[in-house]
């Protein structure tokens, strides 16, 4: 697993530095950018505003100039048509039919031409004469309209409704009076009425509210616009000019909001572009600390690499001596534990060699000094001329000398090497033989015997006669192990297989096997009977036999199926699949005695 290296004191100190600084420089960046577009938003708004203050005052100007041409054209007609002398000779004599059918004419005459909505001549006693008859008297009898002609002024009049006017038209009315004379008399007035109609249709092209106001801030004209927004109108930008010949003012709105349009889009436009730049500022500067601190970081882990493996070379030849000091030291103890070794070979040699030795000087010197006494006795009773006695005792020296042959024969048996090859054996056969020779004493000992013979036929790869000798020793020593059973002495001899092995289980319910002699029964000459019951030697034979037919011979205590408490000797077997085809014929004796076990009673 890769380790993952802290940084450094000095990386992480570079590293806590970089951080600070792109910290300071973004929030510097930061703040400028937003110091650059509320200026240039504020720039964007200020520009935008004074261009519609240009527009505003142009608008203003030509609103103004179309407001004078309507109003320029009117004004002069009272003055001019008072000069008349129609209308000078009707003042004087009203009463003459000629003059009023003449007045008349000429008034109509002069609506028509002028396209005034009316024109009406009052006389001194308040009559008047009208064209077309659309204004009251009582409209007509607006202060100005009487005096200025009196004094010689223009006289000036507003009806934002003209009470019969409704039937023409819905307009409001502007009126100029003008006096009517006669070498320096005052005769009447004529008066013009101007319908502003078609200044509001001039004005209601214009896409802004435009109004006049009089001297009260009262609107008198002005477009639709100007009504519909008029709630709005003190958060536009106005733009008023004075009508001091009306005394009333006209005013003209635009709005702002394009201005603060642009204001923000300009606004937003900068800090858009700010935080780009801000953007690229940044990761430039970072990239430029990132890569001075990869330096940073590389020269130092160069660094604690080059110290680390250093530090691991002292440590491996460090270990690598103390790894060649251990190897001498083991050396040295294999030498010691050669040494030993060869010393308890030889140890356990002379120990088999005391041990032996013991037991057949025991073996050999009983029937010796038996011999002896007997040749003595013999000696005796021949001189004494008894000859049964003496031929008695002579036959028990012959005992005595079969019985120190037959023990000379089994340590020749012991040190003999197997006479004959390997061959095929069937496990049936063998342990029925063997029973056969051990029935007798098997009987005579009061010993039941449970045999339990394969389920099937089973070949083994064995030497039968040595097997039945094997088989003959386990059941001998059984027998003689389970001599003070309770209730009833009985031996078990059973099959188990598998593909490859065949175990034979001599299984007791006798003393059963000490732990501290499972060890050594296998060893020759060690035997646990008493003196002319046993030499030590059967279970050694027995071992090697199995030995030599590639199986194992092994001893524990209780038998598989835990029934019989006794000593379980285990012989195990290579086992031969078809071995009736490669069946030899018995090349041994067909008859094993207890061969092993010579010495048993
Ligand atoms: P021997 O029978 O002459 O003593 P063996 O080699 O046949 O020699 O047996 C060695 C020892 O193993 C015996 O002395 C006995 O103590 C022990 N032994 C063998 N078979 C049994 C058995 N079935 N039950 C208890 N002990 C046994």
């Amino acid at each position: 697993m890769p380790t993952t290296l802290k940084p450094s004191e000095p990386v992480q100190d570079a590293l806590n530095r970089m951080r600070r600084q792109v910290v300071a420089l973004a929030s510097a960046l930061g703040l400028a950018s937003l110091v650059v577009s509320l200026v240039v938003g504020a720039l964007g708004l200020r520009l935008h505003m004074a261009e519609i203050d240009r527009n505003g005052q142009v608008q203003l100007s030509l609103q103004l100039e179309a407001f004078k041409r309507v109003f320029d054209r009117y004004r002069p007609l009272p003055a001019l048509f008072s000069e008349h002398p129609t209308m000078i000779a009707f003042l004087r004599d009203p009463d003459q039919p000629g003059n009023r059918a003449e007045l008349e004419r000429r008034l109509e005459r002069l609506t028509g031409l002028t396209a005034a909505l009316d024109v009406v001549l009052v006389d001194q006693k308040q009559r008047l004469f009208s064209s077309r008859d659309v204004l009251t008297p009582k409209e007509l009898s607006h202060p100005d309209l009487q005096n200025a002609p009196r004094q010689g002024r223009l006289g000036r009049a507003y009806l934002a409704k003209p009470s019969r006017l409704e039937a023409l038209a819905q307009e409001p009315v502007y009126l100029f009076s003008h006096g009517i004379r006669d070498h320096g008399s005052y005769l009447g007035a004529l008066v013009v009425a101007l319908g502003l109609s078609q200044l509001e249709q001039i004005w209601a092209l214009a896409p802004y509210p435009v109004r006049t106001v009089d001297l009260g801030g009262e609107r008198t004209l002005g477009n639709s616009l100007s009504l519909s927004l008029e709630p709005s109108l003190a958060s536009m930008r106005s733009y008023a000019s004075e009508l001091p010949q009306f005394d009333w003012q006209l005013q003209l709105f635009l709005s702002p909001t394009p201005a603060h349009w642009t204001g923000l889009t300009s606004g937003l436009l900068a800090l858009a572009v700010c935080v780009l730049l801000s953007g690229a500022i940044l990761w430039i500067f970072s990239r430029s600390q990132r890569a001075t601190i990869q330096s940073l970081r590389a020269r130092d882990l160069a660094q604690r690499l080059d110290r680390l493996v250093r530090q691991r070379t002292k440590e491996l030849s460090q270990s690598n001596s103390q790894l060649e000091r251990e190897v001498e030291e083991r050396k040295q103890t294999e030498e010691e534990l050669r040494t030993a070794q060869a010393g308890l070979v030889q140890t356990s040699k002379l120990a088999a060699l005391g041990q032996m030795s013991a037991v057949l000087s025991h073996e050999f010197n009983q029937p010796l000094a038996a011999i002896s006494s007997y040749v003595d006795n013999a000696i005796v009773l021949l001189e004494r001329d008894d000859l049964d006695a003496g031929l008695d005792n002579l036959e028990r020296m012959r005992d005595m000398v079969q019985r120190l042959a037959a023990i000379s024969k089994h340590l020749r048996n012991f040190a003999r090497k197997p006479r004959e090859s390997l061959s095929t054996v069937p496990v049936a056969a063998v342990l029925g033989d063997a029973l056969e020779i051990m029935s007798g004493r098997l009987k005579a000992e009061g010993v039941r015997l449970d045999f339990r013979p394969p389920d099937q036929v089973l070949w083994v790869q064995a030497g039968q006669i040595r097997l039945q000798q094997v088989i003959v020793n386990l059941v001998s020593n059984a027998i003689q192990a389970t001599r003070a059973a309770k209730p009833e002495p009985l031996i078990r001899l059973s099959v188990a297989y598998d593909d490859s092995h065949v175990d034979i289980y001599v299984a007791d319910n006798g003393t059963g096997l000490d732990p501290n002699v499972i060890t050594k029964i296998f060893d020759p000459f060690f035997t646990t009977k008493g003196v002319g019951e046993g030499l030590g030697l059967g279970l050694s034979i027995s071992y090697g036999i199995i030995d030599e037919f590639g199986g194992k011979l092994s001893a524990g205590n209780g038998a598989p199926d835990s029934s019989l408490p006794g000593a379980l000797f285990r012989v195990q077997l290579v086992r031969i699949i078809d071995g009736a085809k490669s069946e030899n014929p018995r090349s041994e004796s067909t008859t094993a005695t207890n061969q092993l076990n010579e010495s048993d009673p």
